[in-house]
């Protein structure tokens, strides 16, 4: 199966830095960098191209509270 080359790319937050491998029913995984809070996590390639991986779960969590506070900042 020929893969997409990834690396450098941006998707949202992460910053895809190296291929890892095919796992679970020949899906592509990605060490990428979440630029959000620094942390490298590993992602699905199909995730962050179809927009549904934009960044870390940790700054998913806090995406979602701020919008709940709306415009106040802890
Ligand atoms: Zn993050």
């Amino acid at each position: 199966m020929k893969r997409d080359p990834l690396e450098g790319q941006y998707f949202g937050k992460w910053k895809v830095l190296s291929y890892d491998g095919c796992y679970n029913h020949k899906k592509s995984y990605y060490f990428c960098l979440c630029t959000g809070c620094g942390e490298v996590h590993r992602v699905r390639a199909d995730k962050m191209k179809s927009g549904k991986s934009t960044q870390c779960t940790a700054c998913a969590r806090k995406q979602r509270n701020s919008e709940v506070k709306g415009s106040v900042m802890e």
